[in-house]
């Protein structure tokens, strides 16, 4: 089986070094790119894309085109982090709650099919299982996806480590992105609020032998996160396959191939069936303004 749909790319990026590839759309987003990489999409066959969102809108303007390449893309228009925290390179901030509804706001008026927030640091390849920095607190998380929710949007959430995911899915959220080191309880409680979980593994795994990170590392967290999906599976949380295309070493459309290949490796026979099922609940939650 080959993937027909991406649940988590970045159009912005490209795989390799995010400044250059964030430049490329500083003054407008760069259409070039964007229609080849819908082209190479198409051609292999994949017509779902749903964007993490960048603050150039490089994610908008594929939203725009997708439909001449058949293929149907849902984006946030930017990811909203809070500042001083991570995702200033390829987002919004805000440090009140006030000037967060207003970014929501703006995202909505351009378009957005939902809200994609930030509340968690990465995962510091460096050391295993460890975090680059500690998430948003729980009353944060709570009130920024109640505001989002007032909108009438579904929640993408950029969300690793246990405290954060816990937080975001008794709050309600729709998605938990990458997940990374999430415990029982965490798994438990995203099982009883019916989050969707996209864990992402190729950023992980792409890494491996590249000798930038001390491989001991990453196949440490690579097979935790893999022991937590077929735990996730067994208590009935939605796993979709996406693959965080465009992050580093994860090019667009070989992403989808690779992260389905390590989803299969962890699922085996039942990795058609469990992501069908994922799609399926994304697509219902998610595709808020483009039907
Ligand atoms: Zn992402």
């Amino acid at each position: 089986m080959k993937p027909g749909s991406d649940l988590h790319i970045h159009m912005a990026l490209d795989g390799s070094d995010w400044k250059d590839a964030m430049g490329r759309h500083i003054e407008r987003p760069d259409e070039a790119f964007i229609r080849s990489t819908l082209q190479e999409y198409k051609d292999t066959g994949i017509t779902f894309l749903r964007d993490g969102g960048d603050k150039y809108g490089a994610c908008m303007a594929a939203q725009k085109l997708a439909a001449e390449y058949g293929i149907t893309y849902i984006a946030p228009a930017f990811p909203i982090h809070k500042r001083g925290h991570y995702g200033g390179f390829i987002g919004r901030g805000w440090s009140t709650i006030d000037e967060y509804c207003e970014l929501a706001e703006e995202a909505a008026d351009k378009g957005a099919d939902f809200i994609k927030i930030m509340i968690s640091g990465l995962m510091d390849f460096n050391e295993a299982g460890r975090l680059t920095e500690s998430s948003l607190n729980d009353d944060e998380i709570l009130t920024i996806i109640d505001e989002a929710h007032d909108l009438g949007y579904a929640v993408m959430a950029h969300c690793n480590g246990s405290e954060a995911a816990i937080a975001a899915a008794r709050a309600g959220v729709e998605s938990i992105e990458h997940g990374a080191f999430l415990n029982k309880e965490a798994l438990h409680a995203m099982a009883d609020a019916g989050t969707v979980w996209i864990p992402t593994l190729s950023p992980i795994a792409n890494l491996i032998g590249c000798g930038r990170f001390p491989d001991k590392a990453l196949k440490y967290d690579l097979m935790t996160a893999q022991e937590n999906i077929k735990y996730a599976v067994r208590i009935g949380i939605p796993i979709g396959c996406g693959s965080d295309a465009g992050a580093y070493m994860v090019p667009h459309v070989k992403g989808a191939l690779t992260e389905y290949d390590l989803l299969h490796d962890t699922l085996g026979e039942k990795t058609d069936e469990v992501l069908a099922n994922g799609e399926a609940i994304i697509k219902k939650m998610f595709s808020f303004a483009s039907d």
